[in-house]
C-alpha cells in the first residue's frame, strides 16, 4: 500500500510546486472519508515556473490513461489495468467503469457525481489536457461524452456523461508513478440520486464553491451620460466547454480574440469595460449575469459564433431575449437549448436563481429594460448593416439564452455569424474582420447610450 493514497481529497500538493499568490489564497479542505486517511506523499519539490500565473501542476500521459468497462465480475477497484481481467458475459449486464489518469505529478483532486443526466465529475488543482482529444482515452461504452479543461482559474475539470446510473466505489491516487483511480459500480437512480444530494452541501462551500450568483435587493440607476458607459462583454464558453466547433475552428478562441479586440477598441473611446472571462475559463451562465449585476454594467453584450447541423446559415445575428419567432426557424431554440446543456454537462445546476431576485421592484425594472435592450440590438443590426457586414436573413432574432436574463440590465446576444458555413468561418478567423466588427459594435454602443442617457434624463423630470 505504500506510495498509495486513499480519499476523495488529496490534500498533498499546495505545496507542490510553487503556486502563484492567487492560488495559494485558497486552501483544500481535507475532509474525514469512510476509508483509509491520507498519507501526505513525499511530492517532489518542482520549482515554479518562471513568469507564469496559473501553470499547471500536472500533465496528462494519454497514452497511459484509459476509461474502460470491466467484466460484470469484477470487484471494483481490483483492476488497475487497461485491459479487462475477463470477457463480459452476454447478457451479465452491466460492469464498473474503471477510469485510470497518469499525471505528471500529483495534484489535490475530488470525486462526485451529479444526476440529469448521470456524471462523474472530476475537479483538480490543476492538470493540463491541452491539446489532448477525451475519445483517445475513452474506451467505455457506457461514457456518452467526456470533455475537460480548465474550470476557474486554478481549477480543472473532467465530466464524464454516462448512459445509466453509477456512483463512485472507490478513488484513489497513487505516486511513483502517479495515477488517480476511480472505480464506478452501477447503481440505480435513487442510488445516483442520494450521491449527488451528498455532494451538494460540499460543492456550495469552501474553495471548491462557484461564485454565488449576487443578490442584489433594488435594481441599479441607469446611466444617463454622466460617467463613462459600463460595457461588460461576455465572451461565450471557455474552458472545458469549447462551444460550437466546426471546420477545425471552436467557438470559445474565437470568440474571446474578438471580445479582446473590441475591449481594447472600447476602452481607447472612453467607456468603463470588463469582461465576464478574458481567458481560456469556464464561467457558469448565471455567474455571468451575477458578474452584470454586482458590476452594476449598463449592457451586457454575449458574444457567439454557433454552428447549425443542419441547413445553411450565414451572417451575425442580435439576440434578444424572449420566445422564438415561428418565422426565424428552430435555430434560436436550439441554440439556446445547447447553451444551458452545455453548462448542464460541465457539472453545473441550473435551478431557477432568478427567483432570488424577484420582487416588486425587479418587475419594474424589467418592464423599463426589455424595450432599452430592444433599442439596444437595433442599433447593433444598424450598424452592422451600414458597415456592409454580413448579416442572418432575420438579423433580430429573439431566443430564451439565461446571459439574456438580468432584470435590470440590456441584454444582447451578438452571433457574430456561423462556424458551420465556411464563408463565416473565414471572415471570423480575419483579424480586419473582426476590427471592422468591432468598429460597428463601438459605433452601435455610442448611439444606444446616447440615446439611452437622453431618455433616462427625460423621466427624471
Ligand atoms: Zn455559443
Amino acid at each position: 500500500m505504500n506510495g498509495r493514497i486513499f480519499g476523495t481529497f488529496v490534500a498533498t500538493a499546495l505545496a507542490v510546486a510553487g503556486l502563484a499568490q492567487a492560488q495559494a489564497q485558497t486552501r483544500v479542505q481535507a475532509q474525514a472519508q469512510a476509508q483509509p486517511p491520507a498519507q501526505p506523499p513525499a511530492a517532489p519539490q518542482v520549482p515554479p515556473p518562471a513568469g507564469q500565473e496559473l501553470s499547471a501542476l500536472a500533465r496528462l500521459d494519454p497514452r497511459a490513461s484509459g476509461i474502460e468497462d470491466l467484466a460484470p465480475e469484477a470487484a471494483p477497484g481490483q483492476t488497475s489495468g487497461r485491459a479487462p481481467g475477463k470477457v463480459p458475459e452476454r447478457g451479465a449486464g452491466q460492469g464498473a467503469i474503471s477510469l485510470r489518469l497518469a499525471l505528471s505529478q500529483p495534484v489535490p483532486f475530488r470525486v462526485f457525481m451529479l444526476d440529469d443526466p448521470p456524471r462523474l465529475v472530476m475537479d483538480f488543482r490543476e492538470v493540463a489536457f491541452d491539446g489532448i482529444d477525451p475519445a483517445a482515452i475513452d474506451r467505455s461504452a457506457h461514457v456518452t461524452a467526456l470533455r475537460w479543461g480548465a474550470f476557474h482559474p486554478g481549477w480543472s475539470r473532467l465530466v464524464a456523461e454516462l448512459d445509466a446510473p453509477y456512483v463512485v466505489a472507490s478513488a484513489w491516487q497513487e505516486t511513483a508513478p502517479t495515477r488517480i483511480n476511480v472505480s464506478l459500480v452501477p447503481s440505480d437512480a435513487a442510488g445516483l440520486a442520494a450521491a449527488a444530494r451528498a455532494h451538494d452541501s460540499e460543492a456550495t462551500a469552501g474553495p471548491w464553491a462557484l461564485p454565488a450568483p449576487a443578490v442584489i435587493p433594488a435594481p441599479h440607476p441607469r446611466q444617463d451620460g454622466s460617467r463613462p458607459l459600463r460595457v461588460l462583454i461576455d465572451p461565450g464558453h471557455g474552458g472545458l466547454d469549447p462551444g460550437a466547433e466546426a471546420g477545425g475552428l471552436s467557438e470559445a478562441p474565437l470568440v474571446l480574440a474578438f471580445a479582446l479586440q473590441l475591449r481594447d477598441l472600447l476602452i481607447r473611446a472612453g467607456m468603463d469595460v470588463q469582461m465576464t472571462r478574458a481567458e481560456d475559463v469556464f464561467v457558469p451562465l448565471d455567474t455571468r449575469v451575477s458578474v452584470a449585476r454586482a458590476w452594476g454594467a449598463d449592457l451586457m453584450l454575449s458574444v457567439h459564433a454557433d454552428a447549425i447541423a443542419e441547413g445553411e446559415a450565414h451572417g451575425a445575428t442580435v439576440y434578444l431575449l424572449g420566445a422564438a419567432a415561428a418565422a426565424a426557424g428552430h435555430t434560436a431554440e436550439e441554440l439556446a437549448a445547447r447553451h444551458d446543456r452545455d453548462d448542464l454537462l460541465a457539472g453545473v445546476d441550473l435551478d431557477g436563481h432568478d427567483d432570488e431576485v424577484a420582487g416588486v421592484l425587479m418587475d419594474l425594472a424589467r418592464a423599463e429594460t426589455g424595450p432599452r435592450s430592444d433599442r439596444l440590438a437595433q442599433a447593433l443590426a444598424a450598424r452592422l448593416k451600414a458597415a456592409g457586414l454580413r448579416m442572418h436573413r432575420h438579423p433580430v432574432q429573439r431566443a430564451d439564452f439565461t446571459v439574456l436574463k438580468a432584470p435590470d440590465i440590456p441584454s444582447v446576444l451578438l452571433e457574430l455569424g456561423f462556424l458551420s458555413s465556411q464563408e463565416d468561418r473565414a471572415r471570423l478567423a480575419d483579424p480586419a474582420w473582426r476590427e471592422r466588427m468591432a468598429q460597428a459594435v463601438l459605433g452601435a454602443l455610442d448611439d444606444w447610450g446616447a440615446a439611452d442617457a437622453a431618455e433616462a434624463r427625460l423621466l427624471r423630470q
